[in-house]
């Protein structure tokens, strides 16, 4: 959902390295398929890193780095508004968006990082 946020850097990785990572994804259940920070869908280019440079099955790019939140402090309220901005800046249409962000406290609820928030 915020596709125009996100760098495409699956041109970089080998067909190899993007199989494998398909593959975990695909092996994951389908909450996991979710970052666990933002609660923004996961697919194999916005994956966020682990310390040793693998790919994290949790977070996302934006959430996640070299194994430590790019945010660690973020609270719930801010991390409902930096969703909330990352779905207007899409390329979905009104209603999508409308409903994303309708649909976005809900989801970010069920994350790990948030789901003890209120
Ligand atoms: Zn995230």
């Amino acid at each position: 959902m915020f596709g125009a946020l996100i760098y495409d850097r699956r041109l970089f990785l080998s067909k190899t390295a993007y199989l494998q990572i398909k593959r975990k994804l695909e092996g994951n259940n389908l909450m996991e398929k979710f970052c666990q920070s933002c609660a923004m869908p996961l697919n194999t280019k916005n994956l966020g890193s682990e310390q040793d440079g693998s790919a994290s099955m949790m977070y996302c790019e934006l959430c996640y780095q070299n194994g430590v939140f790019t945010n660690p402090e973020i609270s719930f309220t801010e991390m409902l508004a930096v969703g909330k901005a990352g779905i207007d800046q899409s390329s979905s249409n009104f209603i999508t968006k409308f409903m994303l962000k309708a649909l976005y406290p809900a989801s970010l609820k069920r994350t790990t990082r948030f789901k003890n928030a209120h």
